[in-house]
């Protein structure tokens, strides 16, 4: 097989040894195997943006589309510093599995801008975001490639991107996009849908390994996002005591518990957890290492390693974030017996009710919450004890069984559909 130069580095390098992994423990044909490897269709843009000074800068965007075997691409947008082709490569290959593990009819797609939202002004992001849409026209659309927020992106990213490819076209397409708000079509529930969805595979797990689910079970969250958020409102809910909470601040941490409710109100005034009343403050490192029943990395990638993965005291971890755990440290969690609730099964929620947002729109025929979340549910607990089945047959880690799960699907797909020419 040829080596490509165009993607690198250890998270890229990670998920195709992933992919490997699980191609040997399933047998997978070779062929299927080696194309999963290389993205469909990649497109680097740049994006000039009139800055609030006058002054015209130039950030650099892409969008990758992994596979669309079983449907339209479909993935978010992220806006970071960190941003490169090689991370938004990975996590495109990562939505292609996401969303066949789902059976989602859904390929898998990313893109994103290299950029620092924090330090921009809405009129920024704004003009960013419509000439980066119009850069990518050609790529995007409800039968060809979804995108929706991530990273750094929320509904007003997603209300823009909808409008430039609205106007380009003339009329209103509001299924260019997910993620979008309610009142341009978008769907209840999606908000709060990825952490949601970590919250109910941390039930369907939880009954597995027998933990009961109430004041004792303790809970650390690092990354206070629309995703950490979520599962921390979830977690509370269920009765867990959520004990620790950070951003990229730094952390709060009360070994009583947290009244999830107050951190919100808090974070709503504020926009940071930093000061928050009632608690020690702690950074983003101790955070992880605290002792607890259930940690929920819902920051951003690679943040358990190797070193600090032998020292982590949880007994689950359900990854919430993309990739937060790095190769080595996985093997570690695994020698430790800790049970990892992979990123692709975990935080499969946003992009599952992204698909609802999608089939309502194409119905034009909304549901409410309670469905939402209703088939929500069903999808997120089936999914895992899916997972659960293919971890016991091949006595493997969750995350190959995930990568099986979604490779079996995915490959008997590509098989049917056949190679061209
Ligand atoms: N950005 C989210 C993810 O990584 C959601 C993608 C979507 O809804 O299309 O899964």
């Amino acid at each position: 097989m040829q080596e490509t130069k165009l993607f690198s580095g250890e998270l890229y390098n990670n998920a195709l040894k992933q992919i490997d992994l699980a191609a040997q423990t399933m047998h997978l044909d070779p062929n299927v195997a080696g194309r999963l490897k290389y993205p469909k269709r990649t497109l680097i843009v740049s994006v000039p943006v009139r800055m609030d000074d006058g002054h015209i800068k130039v950030f650099e965007g892409y969008r990758v589309q992994h596979n669309m075997t079983l449907g339209p691409g479909k993935g978010g947008i992220r806006y970071s510093p960190l941003v490169t082709l090689s991370e938004i490569a990975t996590f495109a290959m990562q939505m292609t599995l996401k969303c066949s593990l789902f059976q989602l009819p859904l390929g898998g797609a990313k893109g994103g801008i290299r950029c620092n939202p924090n330090r921009m002004s809405r009129g920024e992001k704004q003009r960013m975001t419509r000439r980066f849409t119009s850069e990518i026209f050609n790529l995007i659309g409800p039968d060809k490639d979804i995108p929706a927020p991530d990273i750094g992106t929320d509904e007003q990213v997603m209300a823009w991107m909808m409008d430039t490819y609205s106007q380009e076209v003339g009329f209103a397409i509001p299924g260019v996009v997910t993620g979008k708000p309610i009142e341009i079509g978008g769907s209840l529930g999606r908000r709060d849908a990825t952490g949601r969805g970590v919250g109910y595979t941390i039930l369907e797990a939880a009954k597995y390994l027998n933990i009961s689910l109430d004041q004792n079970t303790t809970v650390v969250i690092q990354g206070y996002g629309q995703v950490g958020s979520a599962a921390a409102r979830k977690m509370h809910k269920v009765g867990c005591s959520v004990i620790a909470l950070s951003d990229e601040n730094g952390g709060i941490y009360n070994p009583k518990g947290l009244d999830i409710e107050k951190v919100d109100a808090y974070v709503k005034e504020k926009r940071t957890l930093s000061g928050y009343p009632n608690a020690d403050s702690i950074n983003n490192e101790e955070l992880l290492e605290l002792e607890c029943t259930i940690l929920i990395p819902a920051a951003i990638e690679e943040q358990i390693t190797k070193d600090n993965a032998p020292k982590l005291k949880c007994k689950m971890i359900a990854e919430a974030a993309n990739s937060p755990t790095t190769g080595p440290a996985d093997l570690i969690l695994q020698d430790r017996g800790i049970f990892v609730i992979p990123d692709i099964l975990a935080n499969g929620g946003g992009v599952t009710v992204s698909y609802f947002e999608w089939v309502q729109g194409l119905q034009k025929f909304f549901w409410d919450e309670k469905d939402v979340n209703n088939r929500l549910f069903t999808i997120m607990a089936n999914t895992f004890q899916k997972v659960l089945a293919t971890q016991q047959k091949y006595k493997c880690s969750m995350r190959t069984a995930a990568y099986v799960s979604a490779m079996e699907h995915l490959s008997r797909a590509m098989l049917l559909r056949g190679f061209y020419p």
